[in-house]
């Protein structure tokens, strides 16, 4: 950043860095809320994010895919500070992010872009965009009026918000969907983050401008070497940025893999059920898997025993997926959590049914 105050400059200098550490790494993660009945005390708890380990390097992008009330927001939430972690750890460049005090934060969340899910929700209606882009630039110290509006349109210019002059005086009802979600993402871009939270970008945007934002946050990883975790439900748009694919269901992480091995042979059911769930406008992107499975997400409250998957999945093998499956490599870099790919299957289920 060209310009730092004091207590982001005091923060930063706090830094244990290893330049070959990740930039984030979250190890055995859980994020439970307690379920209070009136006058009864306490009446269980919402697993939210239950035992979630994964690295975010310097530069690279990940999606975090599941269904709605999978976790994926709750674990969003929590790297971002604004959940406690019940167990596990967040570190970042070094630094468990539980420890850090209030001026810790401030730093952390300087260097976090944040782009919400519904622009217009996330955008005070009775500021001015010029406000609206200004305000970070205040709250972290930046005092120069000048130098405000030359990051300004410096960014403007990144996320192609034109013609400026229009676009600033306006408010947020006065300008499109498309235009709100480039205001919201220059917003996230405007004080030079290291890496970016995207929660569920374009799902509430026309179908016409989609591939645009999503276009848009993949020039802006690559210009800026943004790292960028991006959460949605919909695998047919991770292909546009991502990485590696991590798949949530009711709280764990039951696979993760590099995009193209995952959308190419998805190895555990329900992936291959989202999968056969997702519709791409491009012919050249058809999804080959049929085998959509009955029933819901089930409750966090009490998940099923063994895998989470197993009431609703078509392989379950008795015996053997009550159990907690192994986190197995059916090829390099690719890790499922299934039962059907480990290594000794045949010797294991015959204990378990003996
Ligand atoms: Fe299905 Fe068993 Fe694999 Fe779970 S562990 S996905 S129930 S085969």
């Amino acid at each position: 950043m060209a310009t730092k105050n004091k207590t982001t400059a005091k923060a930063a200098g706090n830094n244990s860095e290893d330049p070959n550490a990740p930039l984030l790494s979250v190890k055995n993660l859980r994020v439970w809320f307690e379920l209070r009945r009136f006058g009864f005390g306490n009446a269980g708890f919402v697993r939210a994010v239950d035992g979630v380990t994964f690295d975010l390097h310097e530069g690279e992008a990940i999606a975090i895919v599941g269904e709605s009330g999978c976790g994926k927001s709750s674990l969003m939430k929590t790297i971002l500070g604004l959940n406690t972690p019940t167990e596990g750890s967040i570190v970042f460049k070094g630094r468990d992010i539980s420890n850090f005090n209030r001026q810790d934060l401030e730093w952390y969340r300087s260097l976090i872009g944040y782009v919400q899910q519904d622009p217009f929700g996330s955008l005070a209606p009775f500021m001015t965009i010029e406000r609206i882009l200004e305000e970070p630039l205040i709250i972290h110290g930046i005092k120069d009026k000048e130098e405000r509006m030359r990051r300004i349109h410096k960014v403007m210019e990144e996320v192609k918000l034109t013609p400026q002059a229009e676009v600033l005086p306006k408010f947020p009802h006065q300008i499109s969907g498309g235009q709100a979600q480039r205001v919201v993402i220059a917003r996230a871009m405007i004080l030079e983050p290291k890496f970016i939270v995207a929660d569920e970008p374009v799902s509430m945007l026309d179908a016409s401008v989609r591939v645009e934002i999503l276009k848009l946050l993949r020039d802006l990883q690559s210009s800026h070497k943004l790292a960028v975790i991006y959460i949605t439900h919909d695998l047919s748009t991770v292909r546009y940025f991502s990485e590696r694919i991590f798949v949530m269901y009711a709280g764990q992480l039951i696979e993760k893999a590099p995009m193209e091995a995952l959308l190419k042979r998805a190895r555990h059911p329900y992936t291959q059920a989202l999968l056969a769930a997702t519709s791409d406008p491009d012919a050249n992107n058809a999804l080959h898997y049929k085998d959509v499975p009955p029933g819901e997400p089930p409750s966090l409250v009490k998940p099923p025993m063994g895998c989470r998957f197993h009431p609703r999945c078509s392989h379950f093998m008795e015996g053997l997926c009550t159990q907690d499956p192994p986190e197995v490599a059916p090829e390099a870099n690719y890790l499922t959590s299934c039962w059907l790919y480990d290594p000794e299957l045949e010797v294991k289920l015959a204990e378990a049914q003996r």
